[in-house]
This record gives C-alpha cells, structure tokens and sequence, in this order.
C-alpha cells in the first residue's frame, strides 16, 4: 500500500509522517482517552491547538503582527462570496484578474454584490500561453481591490512575480499554493487557501489578513462569513471543523521539521523540473505554458492523440500512479505534486513516461 503515489488536486496526499501520527492519536488525543473529533473546541487542549498552529503558520510564512489568522468554514468557494461582502459596496468597483477557471468564478460570484470589472491577462503567442507582467494589467483607478489567484489549479498555469500597485488592494486565492513558496505576505491585504491541497484535509480555509480590514464588514454579512466576528471569536464563533484543524496543525508541524517553506521551495522547484524536462525532451508530450509562467504544484500535459492520454492514465494506475487525469474542462493529464508528494513518487512517474513514450513512439 505505501508504494502508491496520489497526484489527485485536492483532496490530495498527506505527507506519511502526519497520517502515522494522526493514527497514533485518533482514539487518545493528548491523553483524553478520546479522539479529537469527540472534545469540545472551547476545552484547553484544544484551545492550545489553535493557539500554536497560529504560531506556527505564523513562524512559517513569516507573517507581520499586523495580519490576522482566521480559520474560517465553506472553502475557498466560501471565500469567494465572503471577500466582496466584506470589503466592497454594492455600487463600488473591483477588478478581478483572470487567468484560468477558479479566477473566473471567483469574479463571478463577486458580481453578486458589487461592480466588477474582469480583466483577463491571459496570452498566447504561437499556442503558447503566458501571462501578461502585472505592470500591464489594465487595472481601474477606481477600486477597492484586486483579486487574483497565483496558481490556477486546473490549468496548471502561475503568476509568480508578487503584484504591487500603489494604494491598491491586492487579494490572492493561494488555495494551490500556500506554503509552497516563500510570499511576502506584507504585500498583500488579505490572501486565503481551503486546506485540501496543501495543508491537510478539507473542511478548514485560512484567511491571513492586515487587520485593518478588519472592523470593514457590513452588519448584513452572515456572522459566518464576517471576518470581524470571526476574528473577535478566536475563529471558534461555531463549532469549526476540529479534526481538519487539528490535521493542517500536523502539517505545520511537519513542515517546520524538514526546514520550512524556504526548503519546500526548493524541493518543490526540483520535482517540477524533472516532470517538465521529459515534456520538453521530445515531442510526446505536451505542455502548452510559457516557462515563466508553469505551475510547480499542477503539472498539466497531453499525448498526441486522446487514446493515448487515457491509455496512458489507465496504465499509471496499473503501475501506483493514481488521479492523473485532469478536471474535464481541460482534459489531458495533470499530475499535482503538492508539498506531500515525495520526491520518489516523482521519480516514478518520471521513470513510467520514459517506458509509456518508449513503447507508443
Ligand atoms: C480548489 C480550489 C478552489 C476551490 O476550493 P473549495 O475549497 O472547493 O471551495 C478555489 N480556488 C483554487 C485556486 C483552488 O485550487
């Protein structure tokens, strides 16, 4: 069982370390005598959870004392609603980035609750697609932030470069990306990521925000969605989702003890190198995505022909390589290569496409 290696997009893997020790606990957490999921959240076991995966993903991401951590419910999705009622006006303007499927629905719900203008700066230059420099994002004078989201999952399409624009509001949906890479958080107004690619399981997202957002919620935000009240309740205003909570705290924990987010980076950048070399080294198969703009979480290729990209998928799960078929709005393959993803699974699957081409050219 340990030699299957999950390339899923979320629900993704867990690292091994985290679910032994999830095991280890699950029926005597901290000495209860109970699992996790079956205490109170307002008891001081787990009143000490929330307090150090604060700290550590603070430690982690090197969060400035003037950023908040909410822990807050309904996914990224959730968020998509929650950040325009928030911190817009019905008759205010916003601009919403688009460079893949989840930026346009972010921005499609937030024309629900306000004027928005959507901006896509998605290009292709012979078939090739890459994203236009943020100094060249047609931004509007007028708005009271721009959302954009750094990793689009499905296309498996990146912005690396952090934007800046003078007295504007950035606001990033990190949800594929968040502890992959070294942020400067101090550049954002608020960014949030649902839990269940990166760090843990679904059913918790986290919202890391300057605290001067915080007192702008309207009084008609749903009490669940209002950042303020979310904030003066400790994230504990309901009953939260205490084992996802508990799992991501393992996960900061784990990350800490391989050295960071600094050290991820690296092993993240060299695992995508090695799935992007054999794309490139011949012309089987096939990303479309300038360099500078790849994902190093979602590698996303295709055969030659659509027979061959199922024949392909079918025959990796023969050989333990599972969840590579992509989301059907783009087809193809997409191995997502999340911090759990071991460099070994890697390795194999780089080891799979070399034998699959051999036998198929
Ligand atoms: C997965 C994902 C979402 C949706 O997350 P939910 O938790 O299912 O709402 C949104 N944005 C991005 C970038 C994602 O990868």
């Amino acid at each position: 069982m340990n030699n299957i290696y999950n390339f899923s997009a979320g629900p993704s893997m867990l690292p091994i370390a985290v679910m032994k020790k999830a095991h280890q606990d699950f029926r005597n957490w901290c000495n209860l005598g109970s699992s996790v999921l079956e205490i109170s959240h307002r008891s001081k076991e787990f009143l000490e959870l929330v307090k150090n995966s604060k700290n550590d993903l603070r430690e982690l991401l090197n969060i400035p004392n003037n950023y908040k951590i909410l822990f807050c419910h309904g996914g990224a999705r959730g968020q998509f609603s929650a950040i325009p009622m928030n911190l817009t006006k019905k008759k205010n303007q916003v601009d919403y980035i688009c460079s893949g499927y989840w930026s346009k629905k972010a921005a499609e719900e937030a024309q629900k609750y306000c004027r928005t203008n959507i901006i896509n700066v998605v290009q292709k230059i012979n078939n090739v697609k890459y994203i236009l420099p943020y100094q060249q994002w047609n931004i509007n004078s007028n708005t009271d932030y721009i959302h954009y989201c750094p990793n689009e999952t499905i296309e498996g399409i990146a912005i690396y470069e952090e934007p800046v624009f003078k007295n504007k509001n950035i606001i990033g949906d990190f949800s594929s990306t968040l502890l992959s890479r070294v942020i400067d958080i101090s550049k954002y107004a608020l960014i949030y990521a649902s839990a269940q690619k990166n760090i843990g399981a679904s059913g918790i997202t986290i919202i890391i925000v300057n605290k001067k957002f915080l007192n702008k919620s309207n009084k008609l935000v749903p009490s669940i969605l209002n950042y303020k009240i979310m904030y003066d309740n400790n994230s504990l205003f309901n009953t939260p989702t205490n084992f996802s909570w508990y799992l991501s705290s393992l996960i900061f924990k784990w990350l800490k003890k391989i050295g960071g987010v600094h050290k991820i980076e690296e092993i993240n950048q060299e695992k995508s190198k090695l799935l992007y070399q054999i794309i490139d080294s011949s012309n089987f198969y096939k990303n479309f995505i300038h360099e500078k703009n790849r994902s190093q979480m979602n590698i996303v290729f295709e055969l030659k022909n659509e027979f061959l990209n199922n024949l392909f998928i079918k025959e990796a799960q023969l050989n333990n390589l599972y969840a590579l078929k992509n989301h059907k709005i783009a087809g193809g393959i997409r191995a997502s290569i999340y911090n759990a993803m071991p460099l070994k699974g890697i390795k194999k699957l780089v080891k799979f496409m070399l034998y699959f081409k051999k036998k198929h050219s």
